[in-house]
């Protein structure tokens, strides 16, 4: 088809938008909606955040405010943007963290398949494609979390959902449990109206939080999550947030777990986020005994690839320190320190000194026991 500037110039109708939405949903996006490339608004937010330190190591936050704001900085001839979702769950997820399996290492539910990444990216570029062919010189340009976007407010302009206090997108029809992509294109659509915010008086992410990460509503603090600090952050951990990361090994899922507007969440329609190498389900001694080259080839294309073998071996150590006593993890941590890099050695060193005190706790109670059952058996 031959460009037509009328599609730059004008504004499309709404017809147009229902043929963008039914090809989304037919390359798997749950839910398409078009945003104004506007989210100035959201630059005093971001520095006051930064202004906290609560980007921790997050550096790329500091730079290209003023793409982040413009997407027409970002990309030349932007005028929409096509917001959308992809749903993750690939089983219904439960109302909290069911911490009775501590001997299992937890990676976040949207980690345990195929990088999303790449799953979104790649279907917008054929949504792209396909814009391209009906509408001719037709500018499109996918992101999924990887440019200088205000990605939510993006999303949160078209009406994909609100920004909860705990920071993420929620829509009262799907709950959280979804991915965001991007295409921006010089294509002039009609704007979708923007989502209203209904978390109301609810507080129940801020009190779930292991770590106290959301230090108010609509306040997180990076250097306190999971998410960042088993992802993102590759130091050590501070001593003061090991125990409440328990066994979450990439990731944590419980203040979306938790929210009441989750009981909606709905399922993957696409087989990406299928668990794959029981990522779902793999004992902490398990992921403790991989080597690196077993790491690289069960990680490959998966999301886990993004924290290292490294820190992913910090994040096991952890776990360990925080399953019951079991002579066996005892014995692993010990076995392996030998070949642990000095980051991990030191973790693995927290370990040992929390399954030995857990060890010790326990031989005290047993005394303690055997005390009572022989005093009531042989009673003064
Ligand atoms: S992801 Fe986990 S640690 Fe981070 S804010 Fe939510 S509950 Fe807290
Ligand atoms: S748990 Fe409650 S406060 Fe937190 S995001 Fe959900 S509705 Fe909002």
């Amino acid at each position: 088809m031959t460009s037509t500037p009328d599609h730059h110039q004008t504004t499309l109708p709404s017809s147009d938008v229902e043929w963008i939405r039914e090809q989304a949903a037919l390359l798997g996006f749950a839910d398409c909606r078009i945003a104004r490339p506007d989210t100035r608004d959201q630059l005093p937010h971001l520095q006051a955040y930064l202004a906290k330190g609560h980007h921790g190591d997050m550096q790329f936050l500091t730079e290209n405010h003023d793409k982040r704001a413009d997407p027409s900085l970002l990309v030349p001839g932007t005028r929409s943007v096509i917001s959308v979702r992809m749903n993750y769950l690939t089983t219904p997820a439960p109302h909290r963290h069911i911490p009775d399996e501590p001997e299992f290492g937890v990676v976040a539910r949207y980690a345990r398949g195929r990088d999303y990444h790449k799953t979104v990216r790649q279907r917008l570029k054929q949504l792209g494609q396909r814009i391209s062919q009906r509408y001719g010189d037709v500018m499109t340009r996918p992101f999924a979390d990887s440019a200088p976007i205000f990605e939510k407010a993006l999303a949160e302009n078209s009406g994909l959902g609100w920004t909860g206090k705990h920071t993420l997108l929620i829509h009262r029809e799907a709950g959280s449990f979804f991915v965001l992509g991007e295409l921006f294109t010089s294509l002039q659509l009609p704007f979708d109206p923007p989502a209203t915010a209904h978390c109301g008086s609810c507080d129940a992410c801020l009190r779930i939080c292991p770590t106290q990460a959301i230090v108010a509503p609509y306040q997180l603090d990076a250097r306190r999550c999971i998410a960042y600090l088993t992802i993102e952050f590759k130091g050590s951990i501070p001593l003061e947030l090991r125990q409440g990361i328990g066994n979450r090994v990439f990731g944590c899922d419980d203040c979306q777990l938790i929210c009441p507007w989750n009981r909606f969440a709905q399922l993957a329609t696409v087989p990406d986020f299928l668990p794959r190498h029981g990522l779902d389900h793999t004992r902490l001694l398990e992921f403790w005994l991989w080597p690196e080259a077993e790491f690289l080839e069960k990680t490959e294309g998966s999301p886990l690839r993004r924290t290292g073998y490294e820190a992913f071996l910090r994040n096991i150590a952890i776990g360990l320190g925080n399953a019951p006593f079991s002579d066996t993890l005892l014995t692993a941590l010990n076995q392996r320190l030998p070949d642990l890099s000095p980051l991990v050695a030191e973790h693995a060193h927290w370990a040992i000194g929390q399954q030995k005190t857990k060890q010790q706790k326990a031989k005290q109670q047993e005394a303690k026991q055997n005390e009572i059952t022989q005093h009531r058996i042989f009673p003064d």
